[in-house]
Order: C-alpha cells, then structure tokens, then sequence
C-alpha cells in the first residue's frame, strides 16, 4: 500500500482511544486466565450455582467469554465523566532512569490519586468482601481483571515521558507513540486483528506454550510467592517485573534510538516476543489470583452459610486506605495530572 493509501485510511479507523494493552491484549489475558481457572472459581464468576440460593454468578453471564467480555470495561469506564477518578489506577509511574536503572518503588511511585498496585489491593479486597453489594462486587471483579493486564505492559509502570505516550515514532509507516504501539499496534500486527475472535485464538496459542511449549517451564515462576494477603508486595512484584523490560527491550538504547526510522520491522522482531510472554503471564497469574481468592474468601464463606451483605459496607472505591503516605507530587505526576491523569493516548489512531 502507498504511504498516500494509508494516511487516507486513518481517518477511517477508531476514534475512540487506545486502550492499555488494547483490547485485544486484555481480551487475551482474559481467555488464558479462563482456561486456568478451577470449575469451582468458575462457577463463582459467570453462571447459575445448583448448590447455592443465591444463584447467579458474579458477572452473570454463562457464555465462553465470560472474562474477556469485561476485560477492557475499566479503559472505557476511565473514559466517562464518571469514571474519570480511575485514570491513574491503570499504571504505576514509576521514577526510574531507563534505559541505565529500572526499578519500581510503591512507595516513590504510587502518587495520591492511587496507582495500578493499590488498585489491585483494593480490589481483591472487594472482591472478596461478602458485605459488599451484587454490584460492587461485580464492578470490583471488572476493576482486577483488567489491572492484572495493564501491570504486565512494561510502559504502564515507567513515569518517562508519561509512559512513552509522548515519544513519537513511525511503526509500520503511520507516526504513532511508543506506548500505542505496546497497547495495540505491535500485539495487532503479531495477532492480525483485534476482535476477540483475535483474542481467542492467541489465547489458544499461548495457552499451548505455557502448556508445552517454550513457555513451560517458567510458568511456576511468574506465580510463585503470589500472595493474597499482601496484595501490595505482590503486585509491586509484576510490575517490577515488567519495568525491567523498558530497560532491557522496550527502549536499551535510549529513547532517541527509537526516533530515527521505522520501527518495523527491525524493533518490533525484537520487542514481540516479550509482548506474547507479558500476555501470557498477565492471564496465567489473572487464572491463579482468581483461584486463591475464591478460595481464601468465598468457598469459606460459603462453608460457614454467610452471603448476605451487611447495612453499612462504606465502600471506598477508590482504596485510599492502601496508599502510601500523602506527599507534594513529583514532576513526573504533574505531567500525568496535566494529561488528565490518564494512561493512553492515541492522537494518531490507525
Ligand atoms: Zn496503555
Ligand atoms: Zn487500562
């Protein structure tokens, strides 16, 4: 196609903006945590409980998609007047120096407003807290499915240059940004779509890999020592995880490295390969958190007969109760504020 064909073909694509990890990459995540995820855990989350009075699941709905149909609910939330306040939960800036010194520190890089690590406390909390509403919870189950996904994209914990939403490349021939191209453009061009159809069959994949592929034998790693009960050690683990790749892949040799030419093809050989093993541990670990908190709260629960919901549940949404102590925000968090706090940016869709 000429260059001409494509820049006409822009206007024609989404207007909406980039999702964190796209939508394809969350629907993904959703599918393999699907396959690891116990028939009890299962039952749980999507459909009618013989043994229980209170039949219906917690999202309600029976179908195969029943993780990946909700998956990138919270991007499409943060986009709302009301969801707003939830734009800073889907990452963790962290203030590291790429490409010499990556690391996360919750205590430095999680500003006031909450990051992608307190949500994740708070939300596994939720969904384990049987005083909560049908309603809470279900948006609580929404909120961590796609949380695990966005902690495993390695721009989603790195501060610099807001996530790389600000350092402008050429990816395949359209001028983009770095952090679009780790969302969507890279995983699209691998996959070759964005449906969840897309979804399914990289899932399908992966899911292969992990199971007796190149995958393995890391498998048991990326879960081990994953703990319900310090959700913030936990997840400040993932994303540290994933913060070492900004140094090691995402940009080894500084950002203007990335500036000069297209980064297909020669980038993208060498960055999609961490992109399918980042998917892959977002849905394996998603499937085993899923497990261990049915299993510590809810099959416990229902042991001892107790579901009802209490009176006064004083649900705080926004889990300001796990955040570090309240300080002057950094430069890095001013940029993020005055970009409305949000974590993706697609100015030029594809
Ligand atoms: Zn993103
Ligand atoms: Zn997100």
């Amino acid at each position: 196609m000429t260059r001409l064909a494509k820049v006409a073909l822009v206007g024609l694509g989404s207007v909406s903006g980039v999702k964190a990890w796209g939508v394809l990459g969350h629907a993904t995540v959703a599918y393999i945590a699907q396959n690891y995820v116990t028939s009890d855990t299962a039952s749980w989350l999507r459909n009618l409980r013989v043994d229980q009075p209170r039949a219906q699941g917690v999202l309600g709905d029976t179908s195969d998609s029943y993780l990946a149909n909700i998956a990138s609910w919270a991007d499409d939330y943060r986009e709302t007047k009301a969801g707003k306040w939830s734009a800073p939960l889907h990452f963790i800036d962290a203030e590291d120096n790429p490409p010499s010194d990556c690391n996360v520190d919750y205590n430095r890089d999680c500003g006031n407003a909450g990051c992608s690590i307190s949500a994740m406390a708070n939300y596994t909390q939720r969904v384990g807290d049987g005083r909560l509403s049908d309603a809470n919870v279900q948006e609580a189950l929404k909120f961590l499915v796609h949380f695990v996904g966005d902690l495993t994209q390695p721009l989603h914990d790195e501060a610099l240059e807001r996530g790389g939403n600000e350092i402008e490349v050429t990816f395949d021939g359209y001028q983009d940004n770095l952090h679009a191209d780790w969302d969507t453009y890279m995983p699209e061009k691998l996959v070759g779509g964005g449906e969840l159809t897309d979804a399914k069959s990289w899932a399908d994949t992966l899911v292969g890999e992990i199971q007796s592929g190149n995958l393995s034998s890391q498998a048991a790693g990326w879960i081990d020592g994953d703990d319900i009960g310090d959700v913030v050690t936990t997840a400040t683990r993932w994303a540290s995880d994933a913060n070492a790749y900004v140094c090691s892949v995402v940009m080894p040799n500084g950002v203007a490295a990335l500036q000069s030419g297209d980064l297909y093809p020669d980038y993208y050989n060498s960055a999609i390969g961490t992109v399918e093993l980042q998917i892959a541990k977002g849905g394996y670990r998603l499937g085993n958190w899923l497990n261990m908190i049915y299993k510590a709260s809810i099959a416990k629960r229902d042991l001892s007969g107790v579901l009802g919901e209490s009176d006064d549940p004083t649900p705080d949404i926004g889990g300001h109760d796990f955040l570090p102590a309240r300080r002057a925000p950094s430069r890095a968090q001013l940029a993020r504020a005055a970009m409305g706090g949000s974590c993706c940016n697609a100015r030029h869709n594809h």
